[in-house]
């Protein structure tokens, strides 16, 4: 089966597959799309270090008839295709039997639930995730039904595939695993943690293009830094994302 597993060959990553890694499987007619952008940087160095790891699994491998089709026209007509529910579903068996620990199987779709920090972390704190990454008009519903696939959207937009999107939760999944990001105080202060926007950022030079960095933040009073860096992201909340201020007040 086209089935394929990222991971470096290093001391450390023969190490962190011994314990467990956080590990991405992803059905989809392009696996070779992976780990793309995930492949560098900060996911990168975790991909090599074995703190996550990803395996791929070809849909097209689970066709069976004599032509290798994977999709069909929509029951009751209209345009395009839809991925079969039959090759579609001996995929997710495959990968779910492959997999040693029970995980969500998620199917990227621009109907389900929207992605959030609050559901990046919950992920984070599994043992990985089944990325169903659909094509054409999207995958017959038994599918979801029988496999109970947890239908999530990365926004109110429509791409060609699932494939960016299932990046797209790995990367903000991926950043929250222990050992990721090199100071973990980073992500407590950023976007969303508090249910509110993260504060400006500014730094050197004090000076540029006649704008100065505010003169609180010169001032090394810690005290005064947070009540104004907590004060700004109140201000940016408020102004750009009234939803999530009243999410927040509503939980207070
Ligand atoms: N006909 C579908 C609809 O109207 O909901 C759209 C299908 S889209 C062209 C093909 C695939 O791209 C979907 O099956 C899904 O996997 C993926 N996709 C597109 N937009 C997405 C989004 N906003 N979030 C997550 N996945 C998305």
């Amino acid at each position: 089966m086209g089935h394929c597993i990222f991971r470096a060959e290093t001391r450390l990553n023969r190490r962190a597959t011994l314990t467990s890694a956080w590990t991405a499987r992803i059905i989809s007619l392009y696996p070779e799309l992976f780990p793309g952008p995930l492949g560098a940087s900060v996911t990168g160095r975790a991909l090599e270090e074995g703190i996550w790891s990803l395996e791929t699994t070809q849909l097209r491998d689970f066709a069976h008839d004599r032509h290798g089709s994977v999709d069909a026209a929509p029951a009751g007509g209209g345009p395009g295709m839809v991925l079969r529910a039959d090759v579609v579903g001996a995929a997710i068996e495959h990968v779910r039997t492959s997999a040693d620990t029970d995980i969500p199987a998620i199917y990227l779709s621009p109907r389900g639930e929207p992605f959030t920090q609050e559901l990046a972390r919950e992920f984070s704190q599994g043992a990985g995730a089944i990325l169903l990454c659909g094509r054409f008009e999207g995958v017959d519903e038994r599918v979801i039904e029988q496999h109970r696939l947890r239908e999530i959207s990365i926004g109110d937009y429509v791409m060609t595939g699932g494939e960016l999107a299932a990046m797209v939760l790995i990367d903000s999944v991926v950043r929250l695993l222990p050992g990721v990001v090199g100071d973990e105080r980073s992500l407590g202060e950023e976007s969303f943690q508090a249910g509110l926007l993260e504060y400006p950022q500014y730094t050197k030079p004090r000076s540029w293009e006649g704008l100065e960095i505010p003169e609180v933040l010169l001032s090394g009073d810690h005290g005064r830094i947070a009540d104004w860096r907590l004060a700004q992201s109140k201000e940016i909340t408020a102004k750009r994302r009234p939803d999530l201020m009243a999410r927040k007040k509503d939980k207070e």
